[in-house]
């Protein structure tokens, strides 16, 4: 008899948040988790899918991400690299602003496939430009703010600030404390983002609270949270002890192997593994979510825990564990295949550092609401957006994951290697 509209075969399940680690078979009902079970017959359901030599996990969740695509600077489309990494949950970091959130929610939340909220920048003016938005201060206008936020309140997820020297100006920590207090009046986290100094990392994690996220927690900019030596500095380790979620935020500048080797010796691993995707990172060497899960991999973080990165622990993060992050029955269908191979592999950080590694995770397939995603091929670049030299090398000498780059850009850059 068939009672299920999918069932999922075979495959390895890995289910951080039930502590599912087995071979195991997946059955999906009108949109929802129905059973996690051994030998559920193949008739029992309409469309078979045979994940043999595969892991299946909840749907990835990536934390940090621009997909305010057509309308703001970093922005890039979600449902194609969706269809294309296994994630079915993207958060927006601060694309949106007061001023904006309306159009995010009608143009690209309302039409895309996959679940996407909005971290709602401090800003009014969200990331419509490269840098600059926290420089006049009356642009951070916590009262708007929480008109707007009030109005979505079904899709904000928290608070998005980026305190560094290029974007504060001459501001110092005051976007950051409009932030915390917006967030305190609408009971959401704060994320917030560091790279270059003023103001200092000591100053602006003594303004956070538990639960807030810092993102970029891997960088090699000066406010990395690792002294000269290497060592998690006691700020870091005091906010980190507290709660405040450790987020990578890889990016284009974000990851540093020297930082990220540092802390893993002390076998420190990051609460939340997220790509900071957008325009400038998903040409290299950030690419997509399964390259930076590698990276972590490789590095000696446990492969469930790895997953729990990028599940259940972004799902508790965003206040959404019972309907997302997990496989447990009656959670929504959102489901990653990926592919664990083994084999030698090269991976890149942001400052051209190289790393060899034995492992490589690759998405499969990406099902959202029980629904398989056909794959989309990348966009083109848009004009504001040049190559970096490093990046040219990476495509050039093959390392960029098929499709994770527009095939004009591959094209054109084969043809001038
Ligand atoms: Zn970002």
């Amino acid at each position: 008899m068939v009672k299920f509209d999918l069932l999922i075969t075979g495959g390895h399940v890995i289910d951080p948040a039930t502590g599912v680690d087995k071979h195991a078979d997946v059955a999906v009902r009108a949109g929802r988790i129905a059973s996690i079970d051994e030998n559920i017959p193949a008739d029992s359901a309409s469309t078979v899918i045979d994940a043999h030599d595969q892991l299946v996990t909840p749907g990835l969740i990536d934390l940090h991400t621009h997909v305010y695509w057509g309308a703001t600077f970093w922005g890039v489309r979600a449902d194609p690299i969706a269809s294309r990494s296994g994630v079915t949950t993207f958060v927006d970091a601060g694309s949106a602003g007061a001023y904006t959130l309306s159009g995010f929610r009608e143009f690209i939340i309302k039409p895309a496939d996959v679940r996407i909220y909005a971290l709602l920048n401090i800003s009014v003016l969200g990331l419509v430009a490269h840098v600059h938005e926290l420089e006049q201060i009356d642009h951070c206008d916590t009262a708007m703010f929480l008109k707007v936020a009030h109005l979505y309140r079904e899709i904000i997820a928290g608070v998005k600030v980026r305190m560094e020297r290029r974007t504060v100006g001459t501001n110092g920590l005051e976007p950051l404390r409009r932030a915390r207090l917006v967030a305190e009046e609408c009971g959401i986290p704060v994320m917030v983002h560091i790279a270059e100094s003023p103001p200092s990392l000591p100053e602006v994690l003594g303004l956070m609270k538990p639960g807030d996220i810092l993102t970029h927690c891997f960088t090699g900019q000066n406010m990395k949270i690792v002294d000269e030596k290497g060592k998690l500095l006691d700020a870091a380790k005091r906010a980190w002890d507290s709660g405040v979620v450790m987020d990578i935020g890889h990016g284009r500048g974000s990851f540093s192997y020297e930082t990220a080797e540092a802390l893993a010796g002390a076998g420190l691993w990051p609460d939340v593994i997220s790509t900071d995707l957008h325009q400038f990172s998903i040409s290299g060497p950030m690419f997509d979510l399964p390259t930076c899960l590698s990276k972590l991999l490789n590095l000696g973080m446990p492969l469930r825990q790895v997953i729990r990165s990028v599940t259940q622990r972004p799902a508790e993060v965003l206040g959404l564990q019972h309907e997302i992050g997990s496989l447990a029955p009656g959670r929504r269908a959102d489901i990653t295949l990926l592919r664990l191979e083994e084999g030698r592999f090269t991976f890149h950080d942001n400052f051209g550092i190289r790393r060899e590694g034995r492992q490589m995770l690759r998405s499969t397939l990406t099902i959202v609401d029980g629904r398989p995603m056909p794959t989309l091929a990348a966009d083109p670049l848009p004009p504001w957006i040049e190559l970096t030299p490093l990046q040219v090398r990476l495509i050039q000498e093959g390392y960029a994951p098929k499709f994770s780059v527009s095939p004009d850009v591959q094209r054109a850059l084969i043809d001038r290697g």
